[in-house]
């Protein structure tokens, strides 16, 4: 039997599991679930046979399988069993905290699984490695950040003990933000992925973040990207593109194959005339295949262009050591000469700050556990990768020391 996802519930469907319960049980549930208390066992106001038939009726709530920390306590990733038993899957959620620095205030960003594993084959990635296992509810997907929610309230997740004496106060003791950027393809999962939106920006039963603070990030699947605009809320859309030409495009993305650069163009200009927001691309930095400085010239040109959407930001992402993946990042001067040619074209770009190296938390490397344990490759990422061209100090993909699994 399905048992009630009770994110996804509207308020006659609550009232039904609660049966012969008085009406306001749907208001004291509901004010639970927005405290991101998903666990009937916790509902202390309920009567405790009400507690013990909603374990029953409602979708298990997410078990921790692992806490891991890094960055000398400033990210933190859970490793979360979610589902029914029997068809449990494990999903990384990571938060990431960023004291308060200046005039800019401290922000708690929690980035997201959306999907147990992914079927979109981008070879540079471990989780594409490991292929698609299921779509995530809105449940699983909100459960990733009320279980941080809950660990900043009750000081589980605190200041970093090395840090100074005032730090905790300088440390959210809430979520502040929420980037879909962790295992799956957000808008491959797109009906879960905007219900998921709207729970953590409704102030009435989710929990009322700013649209604003959240960030939905897709390697550019058109028909979810047209669903976002749809959504009209003024969240932040952040596209991989990892390419600047449709040509080397279709290798590191393969889904470009089907959605075009001047498409994907086209549906993020309708993105931005309807929600007035300036949009992130991600690009990811392989030496040798995509961050040469004729890479940067014509990346420059593509997102300078007259009908281009604004551009908010570029993130540089170097590439993460993954050991499913033969590929590396180019030297700290190459990346620093990359984003100089995009800042001289007026471009705002930075190179991320890789968070969580150390617990494989950083972008791509979500399911790295998965991959290697399994020694799955997908055929068509071995393909890409003896296709692109050689690193630039002359070691062909795959032949490094140490370069994973092929
Ligand atoms: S980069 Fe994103 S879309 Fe591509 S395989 Fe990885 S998770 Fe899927």
């Amino acid at each position: 039997m399905m048992r009630l996802d009770p994110f996804a519930a509207d308020d006659a469907e609550l009232a039904a599991v609660l049966g012969d319960e008085p009406a306001y049980r749907v208001r004291q549930l509901r004010g639970w679930l927005r405290r991101g208390v998903d666990d009937p066992a916790q509902m202390t106001d309920l009567p405790t046979g009400l507690r013990e038939r909603l374990a029953e009726c409602l979708a298990p709530p997410a078990r921790v399988l692992r806490h891991s920390t890094a960055d000398a306590g400033l990210t933190h990733k859970l490793l979360l069993e979610v589902g029914e038993p029997g068809g449990a899957e494990a999903v990384e959620a990571v938060l990431m905290l960023y004291p308060a620095s200046g005039h800019r205030r401290a922000r708690a960003t929690v980035c997201v699984s959306t999907q147990a594993g992914c079927a979109l084959g981008c070879p540079f990635c471990a989780t594409g490695q490991a292929g698609f296992r299921r779509q995530l509810t809105v449940g699983e997907i909100v459960g990733q950040v009320t279980a941080m929610d809950r660990r900043l309230r009750d000081g589980t997740i605190a200041a970093p003990t090395n840090a100074p004496p005032d730090a905790g106060q300088r440390i959210p003791d809430h979520v502040t933000h929420v980037v879909f950027m962790g295992m799956g393809e957000p808008l491959a999962n797109v009906e879960a992925t905007t219900a998921a939106v709207r729970w953590l920006h409704d102030g009435e039963v989710g929990l009322g973040l700013s649209a604003r603070s959240i960030t939905v990030s897709t390697v550019g699947l058109l028909p979810g990207i047209a669903k976002l605009t749809e959504l009209g809320l003024p969240i932040t859309l952040a596209v991989s593109l990892h390419a600047p030409t449709d040509a080397l495009r279709d290798d590191l993305v393969p889904v470009n194959r089907r959605y075009g650069l001047e498409a994907l163009l086209a549906a993020c200009r309708d993105h931005q005339r309807s929600t007035g927001r300036r949009m992130t691309w991600e690009y990811i930095l392989i030496d040798g295949v995509n961050a040469q400085p004729d890479h940067a010239e014509q990346l420059a040109r593509l997102l300078t262009r007259r009908d281009a959407p604004r551009v908010a930001h570029v993130n540089l992402i170097p590439m993460n050591p993954t050991p499913a993946v033969p590929w590396h990042a180019p030297p700290a001067d190459q990346q620093r000469a990359f984003a100089a040619v995009l800042t001289d074209a007026g471009l705002p770009a930075t190179i991320r700050d890789n968070r969580g190296g150390d617990i494989d938390a950083a972008c791509g490397q979500l399911y790295a556990d998965y991959a290697v344990g399994s020694g799955r490759v997908l055929p068509a990422a071995a393909e890409a990768w003896s296709r692109l061209p050689v690193d630039a100090d002359g070691a062909a993909p795959g032949t490094r020391t140490g370069g994973g699994a092929v």
